[in-house]
């Protein structure tokens, strides 16, 4: 019986694992759709509620490619366009 609790266990933690690879491999600094090499089809979505939870410490800002579809967090330190716009207006 205990048997079943460990490998329950092990599948959970690798489970977690490849979701950890997963979200860390999505983070980036620039703020542009890497398959399209463009910023202007970037629109700013809600992080996924099970990200929020299992993987809190990941960047708060989600974004996803309204060309491709791609998805990527972006991390508070990188610099943005729209930022510098609001400044000089
Ligand atoms: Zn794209």
């Amino acid at each position: 019986m205990t048997g079943i609790f460990i490998i329950l266990g092990v599948a959970l933690a690798f489970a977690y694992v490849c979701l950890v690879i997963w979200a860390v491999s999505r983070v980036q600094s620039s703020h542009e759709c890497k398959k399209c090499a463009t910023s202007i089809h970037l629109e700013r979505i809600g992080r996924p509620a099970f990200v929020k939870k299992l993987v809190p410490f990941l960047p708060e800002k989600y974004y996803r490619c309204r060309h491709c579809y791609t998805t990527f967090f972006l991390t508070a330190s990188a610099s943005r366009r729209e930022t510098r716009r609001k400044v000089s207006s």
